[in-house]
């Protein structure tokens, strides 16, 4: 068995891997659109780019309208706005999940409700989602945990029964199609965000996508300071719907050019992570105890937001999950820890008042004490490598439980 770099052995990646230095893709081709766009002035409103995006996005999803915006959480925040919901209201949301799907709730004005997520596809448990609401609850925002699906089969059945808006988180799954559909048009709106990190990534920026031409007019309003789709700033007479709550939300043309570019590589991008996912559980479920959460509630076309296992202390005795994630960062391999329960976050215990966790929250409790969590980036790297990751797994947990 060899030495771990932990404890002074050489480490399995000797220059240790670092997402930022591949990712997000670039090329030439994009550089010189870049600079076209730079030399025309044409930068911002909503001009040709933005349009040209927003409409390849809305085809590649099949919905019918797509909304540009500057991130993934004024999107929540608009898409809320848009379906009505405000002061007074309850939005289900699960807390495991980036802090933004409640934040949102939160800069709505209305209050986030905390529900449990399932122990398998770490999304948001629709038994326990049925008993949190009540009468004060207007909307649902489940999310796509790192590609696993939520359960949108039942949500979508309850929104029906319970009166209740349903707004998909789809920050970690663009381009994933589930029951034949394009994810985020089960929803009344789905959420979609272009951070840095994400599988499409402009720096920042956002979209929503709806079927609903009455939400599709109320979002671009609500995110371009009340003006409705061609309407001339300073030249129109029509203002939005009345208690509609309107924003500077806009994106820009560089982040549509450069993301139009990645829209077209998304099919194949999906296709290599989705191979490299199995080729690293293929190996590991024969050598190692851990289990995958991509054996949870899968797509008809994954996409993956990264890899995730889940460490089990029963199977590891004596084991804990900071060793294991030290010992493979020593190795050159940066694995996260992911999510911390949103309701632990610094804005949520700034205004512990204003949110409401409706019941113990134990699977998620116990899901951020048992994960890892491998970026999505790495899922792109070549079979040698991924085989090197893989070996990481093999050497770090045969030392440790030696
Ligand atoms: C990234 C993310 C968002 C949106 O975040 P922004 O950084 O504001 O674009 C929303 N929900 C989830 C689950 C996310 O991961």
């Amino acid at each position: 068995m060899s030495k771990l770099a932990l404890d002074g052995g050489r480490p399995i990646f000797e220059t240790p891997l670092d997402w930022r230095t591949f990712w997000p893709p670039v090329d030439f081709q994009t550089a010189e659109k870049l600079t076209a766009l730079y030399l025309s002035r044409r930068w911002s409103a909503f001009d040709e780019e933005e349009k040209e995006f927003a409409t390849a996005f809305a085809a590649h999803h099949g919905a019918k309208h797509a909304i540009f915006m500057a991130n993934g959480t004024v999107t929540l925040q608009c898409a809320l706005g848009a379906l009505g919901v405000g002061p007074g209201d309850e939005v289900i949301v699960p807390p495991f999940t980036w802090y933004a799907t409640a934040a949102a709730v939160l800069h709505a004005g209305a209050t986030p409700v905390f529900v449990d997520i399932e122990p398998d596809s770490l999304c948001l448990d629709p038994e326990k989602v049925r008993r949190a609401i009540t009468h004060r609850t207007k909307a649902l925002i489940p999310v796509h945990a790192f590609g696993s699906m939520a359960d949108l089969d039942k949500l979508r059945q309850l929104a029906n029964d319970c009166d209740l808006r349903l707004i998909e988180d789809c920050a970690h799954v663009h381009g994933a199609v589930w029951g034949g559909k394009g994810v985020g048009t089960i929803g009344d709106v789905g959420s979609f965000s272009f951070q840095l990190g994400k599988t499409m990534a402009s720096g920042e920026g956002g979209m929503c996508i709806t079927d609903n031409p009455s939400t599709a007019e109320k979002l671009f309003r609500a995110s371009h300071i009340g003006y409705g789709p061609g309407e001339q700033p300073g030249k129109t007479q029509n203002g939005p719907p009345l208690g509609l709550q309107c924003y500077n939300f806009r994106a820009t043309a560089f982040q549509a050019l450069m993301l139009n570019r990645q829209l077209g590589q998304l099919p194949d991008l999906l296709h290599r992570y989705e191979a490299a996912v199995r080729r690293l559980e293929e190996r590991l479920s024969a050598t190692t105890k851990m289990r995958f959460q991509s054996r949870g509630r899968r797509a008809d076309l994954q996409s993956y937001f990264g890899w995730v296992m889940i460490f089990d202390h029963n199977r590891y005795k004596a084991l804990t999950i900071d060793r294991l994630q030290q010992a493979i960062m020593a190795e050159g391999l940066p694995i996260l820890r992911a999510y911390h329960p949103t309701y632990r976050f610094m804005l949520f215990n700034a205004a512990s008042s204003a949110y409401r966790v409706a019941a113990p929250c134990a699977v998620t409790e116990a899901t951020c004490d048992r994960m890892l969590w491998l970026m999505h980036p790495y899922l792109g790297l070549d079979d040698q490598k991924l085989d090197s990751i893989a070996a990481v797994f093999e050497k770090v947990l045969s030392n440790l439980t030696a």
